[in-house]
């Protein structure tokens, strides 16, 4: 006698998954994964058909700067293209912040980013004099409008720097008793070494005060004696921070000398940083006054996967004065990386899927993330039957789940002529 159909309530029929060559189901089980195998005898109330796609776990994007994103739709533009004059045009902005309109444009961006896939995102707040909460409350505001949607964790972030900005850490406090959940950090800003120690010790005081994690912004320039990165290797091996220290951008390190830089990659590694590789912004921004060769502004990847180091690689701006365009989606940052790290292999191309899936989970530490029963179901379509054609068409994800239930849909219809 066969046996009676278990119900469920959503199902995602003909999948394919990573580690398996034949289609299998997926099955939900309330707000978790409840089986996954071929022909699964489940009811549901919903069925996908997944269409012989690739299913992954929902994508992350671990560093962005929600709070500016879409001011290039009402700001001047960036006419020397640099840094610098980026942190100026956003100032003028910041200091007029309403939490309402920052959480306005910051929701259509992570909207965006949540149609391509996106369930885990990590924002950065600027926290300073000039804007003082503003920026993070708006966050925070989106934060709470999109919970159902996607998990979000506010970087209470000191663009200004610190010790440049008097004020600034006890503002950084302030946000963090009003939700922010990460500890920022831009060390390579201030004026000296010896401040950005300090900046680094002080991010550190906060972090244990509150026994949160930290995401700094390290030596985002293309002066290679910018070297915050062994400070903060060291700092957080002394601190026994192991794993819970990421570290965005980190370009200078493709200035270092190779011994050098071998040095801090080792120390990068014991420590169990993440190296978080931006390369939309930097390939924009950095290396602006080289001539030829230009240099690409980008942190050593390959040695860095090579020592076994974490890598992920995020979506930094979406139309802002750093950065133009950006979509965003992390399939995209993929395959950015994939060009600009030079990771075409196919072990490669595995390495910089698990760049937006399992290392961002690790450097979040989300512990309980993947495709297997009882883990949460986050996932997505990708809307191509492999990872290779997945980089290669960037397709529109035909469907993202989010606890268990669709929470997108996209489909791309294009038709040739005769
Ligand atoms: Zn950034």
């Amino acid at each position: 006698m066969a046996e009676a159909a278990i119900d469920m309530g959503l199902i995602i029929r003909n999948a394919r998954v990573r580690d398996r060559k034949e289609p299998v189901d997926i099955a939900m089980e309330g707000t978790r994964i409840g089986a996954i195998g071929t022909n699964l005898d489940i009811r549901a109330a919903t069925t996908i058909d997944a269409a012989g796609s690739l299913v992954l776990p929902g994508l992350f994007n671990l560093h962005f700067h929600a709070d500016k994103c879409l001011l290039g739709e009402i700001m001047r533009p960036n006419v020397s293209g640099t840094l610098p004059e980026a942190i100026e045009i956003t100032n003028d902005f910041k200091r007029n912040y309403d939490p309402a309109e920052v959480a306005g444009r910051a929701t259509r961006a992570l909207e965006a980013g949540i149609i391509n896939g996106t369930t885990f995102f990590r924002l950065f707040a600027d926290v300073g004099t000039i804007g003082g909460l503003r920026a993070a409350r708006g966050l925070l505001l989106a934060r709470e409008k999109l919970a159902d949607y996607c998990r979000i964790e506010v970087v209470a972030f000191p663009q200004e720097g610190i010790i440049r900005d008097p004020g600034a850490a006890e503002l950084m406090e302030e946000a963090i008793k009003e939700g922010c959940n990460i500890v920022g950090g831009l060390p390579w800003y201030e004026y000296s070494d010896e401040d950005a120690r300090r900046h680094i010790d002080i991010c550190f005081d906060i972090a244990k005060r509150h026994d949160l994690d930290i995401h700094m912004l390290v030596d985002d320039t293309d002066d290679a004696n910018s070297r915050s990165l062994e400070y903060l290797a060291l700092k957080t091996m002394r601190e026994n921070f192991y794993g819970r220290v990421v570290a965005s951008h980190c370009g200078a390190m493709a200035g270092y000398n190779d011994v050098y830089a071998a040095k801090i990659i080792d120390m990068v590694a014991t420590a169990g940083i993440t190296i978080s590789v931006n390369a939309h912004i930097n390939l924009v921004c950095s290396a602006r006054m080289d001539r030829e060769p230009k240099r690409r502004g980008i942190a050593r990847v390959k040695e860095l996967l090579a020592r076994g180091v974490n890598v992920v690689t995020s979506q930094d701006d979406v139309n802002d004065p750093y950065y133009p365009f950006g979509k965003p989606d992390p399939l995209e940052c993929a395959s950015m990386i994939s060009h600009v790290a030079q990771l075409t292999l196919p072990k490669e191309i595995e390495q910089v899927i698990d760049m937006i899936t399992i290392n961002s989970a690790k450097a979040a530490r989300v512990n309980d993330y993947g495709l297997e029963p009882g883990k949460p179901a986050d996932l997505v379509v990708l809307g191509a039957p492999t990872i290779h054609e997945a980089l290669r068409e960037q397709p529109p994800r035909s469907c993202v789940i989010k606890a268990g239930h669709e929470v997108a849909r996209s489909t791309l219809t294009r038709t040739l002529l005769r």
